[in-house]
């Protein structure tokens, strides 16, 4: 059978995946000697398998939003097409305000409930069209398409907001957590890594204005 150069197509799927798909179908076929008439289920459980295999890639684990790998080739695309079509885009990054010291404080494990909870807060706040993802550590991202800057403004500092009042309890403990928040909504510059850079200098205003707020880059 000849090879696929899975690295030449445009999915680039990580090592590690790949050998999860590998050892998966080394299972099957080690455990199961398959009848003919039951080839069609194999075959049914091999393409699950790789579905969900594919949706992991696309994942964060701890978060289940989606990750950094699935931020880039989706922006990229959304800033492309806004450019091309004059449409309004606006992207925010979303930072937790002193989330080290929240850390030290609090163990790692009330951080991870944090990060969780504030994701799941995330997907209730933004349009179903809008997409939210973790980019980084404590860091997220948020594509609003079709939003102008003036518009864009209204659901995050709706998120700001609901942080900022929102009962996090970890082990009986209440939790205070506030966020800062950076958008853009320029997509003249020549890439998409511009206008991220441009969201990202306004995170950092809204940090060195005393943070838990709200700043429009330009
Ligand atoms: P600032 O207000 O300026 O953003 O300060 P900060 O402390 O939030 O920023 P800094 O970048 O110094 O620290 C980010 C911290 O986020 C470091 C690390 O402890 C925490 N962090 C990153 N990823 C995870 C994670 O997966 N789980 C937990 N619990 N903490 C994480
Ligand atoms: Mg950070
Ligand atoms: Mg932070």
């Amino acid at each position: 059978m000849e090879n696929i150069n899975i690295k030449s197509m445009d999915f680039e799927i990580p090592s590690d995946v790949l050998e999860q798909i590998q050892q998966n179908i080394e299972d099957i076929i080690r455990n199961f000697d398959i009848p003919d008439a039951n080839k069609t289920d194999v075959i049914k459980k091999i393409n699950f398998m790789y579905s969900s295999t594919i949706h992991m890639s696309v994942t964060d684990p701890l978060t289940k939003l989606y990750n950094r790998r699935h931020f880039e080739s989706n922006f990229e695309r959304e800033y492309m097409r806004a450019k091309r079509y004059n449409s309004p885009l606006s992207l925010a990054i979303v930072d937790i305000d002193f989330f080290k010291k929240f850390n030290d404080t609090n163990g790692h494990s009330c951080g991870d409930y944090v990060l969780r909870e504030l994701a799941y807060n995330m997907l209730q706040n933004f349009r179903q069209t809008d997409m939210v993802f973790r980019y980084g550590g404590e860091e997220f991202a948020v594509i609003l398409t079709e939003t102008p800057a003036e518009t864009a403004v209204v659901p995050l500092e709706r998120l700001r907001k609901l942080v900022e009042n929102y009962n996090f309890k970890f082990r009986g403990q209440d939790l205070k957590v506030t966020v800062s928040i950076g958008v853009s909504s320029n997509t003249k510059f020549e890439t998409p890594w511009e206008m991220f850079d441009d969201a990202d200098k306004a995170l950092y205003e809204s940090k060195k204005n005393g943070r838990n707020r709200v700043s429009s880059a330009g």
